[in-house]
C-alpha cells in the first residue's frame, strides 16, 4: 500500500486564488482593501525571506502590504510606539511581529500590545480565548492550514481519534481546539509522554509538531491513517554533496507512505499553507472590523 500524497503546495495555490476572489469582492461591493503590516526587527536572514515571501504573496492576492524592516539596535519602547501607529491605522488590518525579536525585547509585552481584531498569528490572550470557545476571529496559521488539508482529505472528521504530538503554543495547543471543534477524540502527546510509539498507533489523524528530525516511525502508524507533518528539519545531506542539506519532517515519510492512508511530504505539505492561511486571517479580520461576516471557507 502507498499513501496518497497530500499536495500542501497546490492546496495553498487555490486557497490564495479564493482569498484573491474575496479580496475583489470585498473592494467592488464595501471599498475594503484587507491590509496586512508585517514588522521585522534585526537581520536574521531566514526570517527577512520568510517576510519577503509574506509581502509578496500578499500583493499578489490584491491586498495592501505594509512592511517594517528595523535596525536589530531598535529599543522597545520604539517597537510599542510602531504597534500602536498600526493599530490605529485605517489600512492596517492585520500586523505580524517576525519572532524572534532581539533579545533587549520581552516579545510578550509586544503581542499583548497588539489590537486583538489585528492579531492575524492568534497570539494575544484575546484571540486564543476566541478560538478556544469558538467566536469569529483569527486563527493559528499553521493549525488552520492543517485542518484544511485534513478536512479536504478525508471529509468529516467527527469521531476520529486524533494524536497531536507537541503541545506549543503556535501549533499543538491550538491544533487541539480546532480538532475538538471538528468532534474528534483528542490526544496531545508531548516529551514526557509515556510510550509514545503506543499512542500514536491508535491514532486516525496524526499531526507531529515537534521539531525533531524523523521521530515518527513508519511502524508507529495505524494502516490507512492520515498524517499531517508539521515538522521543518534541515539535516545533513551528504549524498548531495559535501556540507549540502535537505528539508525533513518530524515524520520518517519514506516508511509512513508504506503504511498511511495519506500523508504530507516536507517540504510541499504543511509548510505553504501557512503564509496563506495568513493572508485569509487579514481577510476575516478586514471582514470582522468592518462589521461583516468572514467568509465562510477561510475560516474553522
Ligand atoms: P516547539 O519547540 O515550540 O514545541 C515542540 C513540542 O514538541 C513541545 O511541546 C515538546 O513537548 C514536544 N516534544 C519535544 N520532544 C519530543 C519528543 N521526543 N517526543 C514527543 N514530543 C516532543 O515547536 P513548534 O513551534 O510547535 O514547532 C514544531 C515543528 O514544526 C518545528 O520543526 C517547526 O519548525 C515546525 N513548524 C512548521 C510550521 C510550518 O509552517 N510548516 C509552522 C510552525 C512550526
Amino acid at each position: 500500500m502507498t499513501a496518497r500524497i497530500i499536495d500542501g503546495k497546490a492546496f495553498a495555490e487555490g486557497l490564495r486564488g479564493r482569498i484573491a476572489g474575496h479580496v475583489q469582492r470585498l473592494q467592488r461591493e464595501h471599498g475594503i482593501t484587507p491590509g496586512l503590516a508585517v514588522v521585522i526587527v534585526g537581520e536574521d536572514p531566514g526570517s527577512q525571506v520568510y517576510v519577503r515571501n509574506k509581502a509578496k504573496q500578499t500583493v499578489e492576492a490584491g491586498m495592501l502590504s505594509e512592511k517594517y524592516e528595523l535596525p536589530a539596535t531598535t529599543s522597545e519602547a520604539e517597537l510599542l510606539e510602531l504597534i500602536d501607529r498600526l493599530n490605529n491605522s485605517d489600512r492596517v488590518h492585520g500586523i505580524l511581529v517576525q519572532l524572534p525579536l532581539p533579545s533587549h525585547i520581552d516579545p510578550n509585552r509586544i503581542i499583548l500590545a497588539i489590537a486583538p481584531g489585528k492579531d492575524v498569528d492568534c497570539f494575544t490572550p484575546e484571540s486564543v480565548g476566541r478560538l478556544t470557545i469558538g467566536l469569529p476571529g483569527p486563527v493559528s496559521c499553521t493549525p488552520l492550514g492543517c485542518l484544511m488539508l485534513l478536512r479536504d482529505t478525508l471529509g468529516k472528521l467527527e469521531g476520529l481519534d486524533a494524536v497531536i504530538v507537541g503541545r506549543s503554543n503556535l501549533v499543538g495547543k491550538p491544533m487541539a481546539q480546532l480538532l475538538i471543534r471538528e468532534n474528534c477524540t483528542i490526544t496531545v502527546a508531548h516529551s514526557r509522554t509515556k510510550n509514545l510509539p503506543e499512542v500514536v498507533r491508535r491514532a486516525d489523524i496524526v499531526v507531529a509538531a515537534v521539531g525533531r528530525p524523523l521521530l515518527v516511525k513508519g511502524d508507529w502508524i495505524k494502516p490507512g491513517a492520515t498524517v499531517i507533518d508539521v515538522g521543518i528539519n534541515r539535516v545533513a545531506a551528504p549524498e548531495k554533496g559535501e556540507g549540502k542539506t535537505r528539508l525533513v519532517g518530524d515524520v520518517d515519510f519514506e516508511a509512513a507512505v508504506k503504511v498511511a492512508g495519506a500523508i504530507t511530504p516536507v517540504p510541499g505539505g504543511v509548510g505553504p499553507m501557512t503564509i496563506a492561511c495568513l493572508l485569509a486571517n487579514t481577510v476575516t479580520t478586514a471582514s470582522l472590523i468592518n462589521g461583516l461576516v468572514p467568509p465562510k471557507d477561510l475560516t474553522p
